[in-house]
C-alpha cells in the first residue's frame, strides 16, 4: 500500500480526499472484487445518492487489473480516468512504477510524468 496523497474533489463535493493505492492479489475475478469493495464502501458508511463526485467517506476503485482489459455494464478495466487523475498515479507510481497500462502501452511511472509535465489533460477544477 502506497502511503497517502491529499487531493482536492472533483465535481461539487467540499471535502479534500486522502488517496492511497493498494496492489491487491486475489482469486477474484474483477466483477466480484468491483463487489466486495462496494461492501467495504457500504460498511463506511457510504450512500450513493445518484449524483457522481457528491462527497463520499470512501471510494475504492479498480485501476488496473494482472488479466489486462474487462469491460461489461458494471466495470471497465483499466478505470477510464486514471490516466488523468494526479492523485491515482502518483500513489500507484510508488509501489507498481513499472506496471504497463494495457490500452497506451506506458508504465504508471511514464503516465504520471506525462501528467506531470501536461501533456496529459488534467480532470477540471471544482465549480
Ligand atoms: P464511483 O462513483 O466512482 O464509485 O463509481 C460508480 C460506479 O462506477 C460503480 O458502481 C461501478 O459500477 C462503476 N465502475 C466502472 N468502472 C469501475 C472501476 N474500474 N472501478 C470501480 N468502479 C467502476
Amino acid at each position: 500500500m502506497s502511503p497517502t496523497m491529499r487531493s482536492r474533489p472533483i465535481g461539487p463535493s467540499q471535502r479534500v480526499y486522502s488517496n492511497s493505492a493498494a496492489l491487491v492479489s486475489t482469486d477474484l475475478a474483477p466483477r466480484a472484487l468491483l463487489g466486495e469493495l462496494q461492501a467495504v464502501e457500504n460498511s463506511f458508511g457510504r450512500k450513493r445518492q445518484g449524483q457522481r463526485w457528491r462527497s463520499r467517506t470512501l471510494d475504492l476503485d479498480i485501476v488496473l487489473w494482472s488479466g489486462g482489459c474487462w469491460s461489461d455494464e458494471q466495470l471497465t478495466v483499466p478505470h477510464t480516468e486514471f490516466r488523468k487523475r494526479d492523485f491515482v498515479l502518483g500513489p500507484a507510481a510508488g509501489i507498481v512504477p513499472d506496471w504497463r497500462d494495457p490500452i497506451t502501452g506506458l508504465t504508471i511511472r511514464q503516465l504520471y510524468h506525462r501528467l506531470a509535465k501536461g501533456l496529459t489533460r488534467p480532470p477540471p477544477p471544482p465549480r
